[in-house]
């Protein structure tokens, strides 16, 4: 494989110097470079493996103001619901029929509603159904991720939103989520409590997208070297629009986003890449080439969706824009060489 690109970069051996200047040019040349050593490295190191799973929301009630959001606590017009136990059994059990056995679990930043007491029993029941249980929820203290991890939880993502505290401050009206530095430390709390899998990301377009990547992967590359035994994973969520905000955003063309995605591959080239149904299905089909190891499918974002056959809001942030089944999205990654994964590798080890 080529290493040094025809503008003198060393595509294998990139810095975070390099990144800001990738980022800071428009160069056709450089970004087919990156695009064909992010495939090359990807095969080498995932082969041609993707890792399938689905999201399940048990709850949606939030406690907090993010302006970008049509879930605000304020916003009464919401439907707001919380699974019971009993529920949560059914919704697995049918999420499971699908053939799934990958989950990530979420609830609405809620600690009122979405307990950590309640999302552990959640956590007992999806392990029973599932290899793979990841969560979503708010920020915890260390002691719940250590609960969280003895009832089962394997992964936790918690995206930091955006890295520029004065944005952040500004687009975070009320809530507990106010708080930058409580979000930003919650992955060392994660790691510090044993859990082995942490997906971290920004949600791309509230601020400039550079700076927030460059941020974000300083964060990640400093945790990896805080915690050599915890896996790291990424995202790049875009920001959807919800009707009424009338906040000015940047746009993330999918130019910019197949820039982002090879330069993660490039730069942590053993880092998983996830890429949810936030985007279209003819944008996931393309991108999955240059990074991505791990995509939702079948998915839905309300809460006992796979029970109701229900999958979405209409809503940017909980909109659900590839509506393909799992067996569809399977037969994709087929017709295009992929081996698509749904059972966790611990479990094939171990059975
Ligand atoms: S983004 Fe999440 S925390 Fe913010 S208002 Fe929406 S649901 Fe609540």
């Amino acid at each position: 494989m080529m290493s040094k690109s025809l503008s003198g970069i060393d595509l294998l051996h990139l810095t975070i110097d390099d990144i800001r200047r990738i980022f800071s040019v428009d160069d056709r040349g450089l970004l087919e470079e990156m695009a064909h050593a992010a495939r090359e490295l990807t095969r080498r190191q995932f082969g041609r493996t993707i890792s399938l799973y689905a999201p399940l929301y048990i709850a949606n009630y939030c406690e907090n103001e993010c302006v970008y959001c049509g879930f605000h606590a304020s916003q009464k017009s919401m439907p707001r619901s919380k699974l019971t136990m009993e529920q949560i059994d059914k919704e697995c059990a049918a999420l499971a029929a699908t053939g799934n056995r990958s989950v990530l679990i979420l609830t609405g930043e809620s600690r009122f509603h979405s307990s950590p007491q309640y999302i552990r029993d959640a956590v007992r029941i999806a392990a029973r159904y599932f290899s793979y249980v990841a969560l979503e929820v708010y920020p915890l203290d260390e002691e719940e991720y250590s609960e969280l991890y003895l009832a089962g939880v394997d992964g936790v993502t918690l995206y930091q939103e955006t890295y520029d505290r004065a944005r952040y401050d500004e687009l975070h009206l009320a809530g507990p989520k106010k708080v930058y530095d409580y979000r930003i430390t919650a992955p060392d709390r994660i790691a510090r409590a044993g859990i082995r899998h942490i997906s971290m990301g920004a949600l791309l377009g509230l601020t400039d997208w550079r700076r927030d990547v460059i941020a974000l992967f300083e964060h990640v590359r400093s945790l990896e070297r805080k915690y050599p035994g915890v896996e790291f994973g990424l995202a790049f969520p875009r920001l959807r629009r919800v009707a009424d905000d009338i906040h000015r955003y940047q746009e993330v063309s999918d130019r910019d986003m197949l820039k982002i995605m090879c330069s993660a591959r490039l730069f942590f080239p053993r880092v998983g890449i996830s890429i949810s149904t936030r985007e279209l299905p003819q944008f996931r089909d393309r991108i999955i080439e240059f990074g991505v190891t791990k995509m939702s499918a079948g998915s839905s974002t309300r809460v006992g969706g796979y029970l109701e056959g229900e999958n979405k809001y209409e809503d940017g942030q909980f909109e659900v824009f590839d509506p393909r089944s799992f067996d569809e999205v399977k037969a994709m990654l087929r017709s295009k060489g992929f081996d698509p994964v749904v059972t966790d590798w611990r479990n094939i080890v171990n059975s």
